[in-house]
């Protein structure tokens, strides 16, 4: 039998637009599958060891509760994050949890913020926020042969750029991404996945979903053999029909 740990980091803290959704997605995924999961909770003072969990998920949050966690994160945990991020550990980071993955983020009114350092990203506020529905494509996901489409909805004031060795997650068909600029969203570096979608991201978007299911499993099982299909009926419907609602 198949098993995952899932860690989700500051659920009580970065939880914006129901991001905790994804986790409830990532576990009955699997559980529809047999596959046995098991979610920790690690906040403030907890201990994260990166090596107990196959997946690691930290959510958004205001530059407010940012601020909340900025030492338990820099003092406490960054050595085990950049580690696990690193190490190929398969993470996914939303919005304010994106930008603390990154290098810095400097503030609207100058102030610099040290962020993880755990990929070559960095942040500058900016004077609007970028607020919306966002949907973007994916080239490395595919759905009836075309890029994967990613529905979402966005609400950030940072702006984010990718350095060497980051990759964007997708291009964006409709809304902000990034920055407002180049037209990308999100970003990749090994397994480590990034972006400003909360709403949340892996309910409305099954096929991303099963992408880290299955990088996990292979990262733990190397024989793995791949994932069974789920009967997504319901789940390509919605989110056929939104991204229909969004760019038509
Ligand atoms: N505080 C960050 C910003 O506004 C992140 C917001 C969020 O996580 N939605 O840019």
């Amino acid at each position: 039998m198949y098993e995952l740990n899932i860690c989700h980091l500051y659920p009580d803290l970065l939880n914006l637009y129901g991001d905790r959704g994804n986790i409830i997605a990532l576990s009955r995924r699997c559980e529809w599958r047999d596959i046995e999961v098991k979610v920790e909770n690690i906040s403030i003072g907890d201990t994260f060891k990166y090596e107990n969990y196959d997946i690691v998920f930290i959510g958004g949050g205001q530059d407010y509760e940012q601020t909340i966690i900025q030492d338990d994160l820099m003092n406490g945990k960054r050595q085990e994050i950049v580690e696990a991020v690193e190490s190929g550990k398969v993470f996914l980071g939303i919005c304010g949890g994106f930008q603390l993955l990154g290098k810095y983020y400097k503030t609207n009114d100058g102030k610099e913020i040290e962020c993880l350092g755990a990929i070559n990203i960095w942040t500058h506020g900016g004077d609007t926020r970028l607020i919306g529905d966002i949907v973007f494509e994916i080239d490395f996901l595919k759905n009836n042969g075309e890029n994967y489409r990613v529905v979402g909805f966005e609400n950030h004031a940072g702006k984010t750029y990718l350095g060497e060795g980051v990759k964007p997650l997708g291009k964006v068909i409709k809304g902000s991404g990034n920055n407002g600029e180049d037209g990308f969203e999100g970003a990749v570096y090994k397994n480590t996945f990034c972006t400003y979608s909360h709403g949340s991201l892996l309910p409305k978007n099954p096929v991303l979903a099963d992408h880290l299911i299955m990088l996990a499993l292979l990262n733990k099982y190397p024989d793995f053999q791949g994932l069974s299909p789920l009967n997504d009926d319901l789940e390509n419907l919605a989110h056929e029909s939104l991204i229909k609602r969004f760019i038509e």
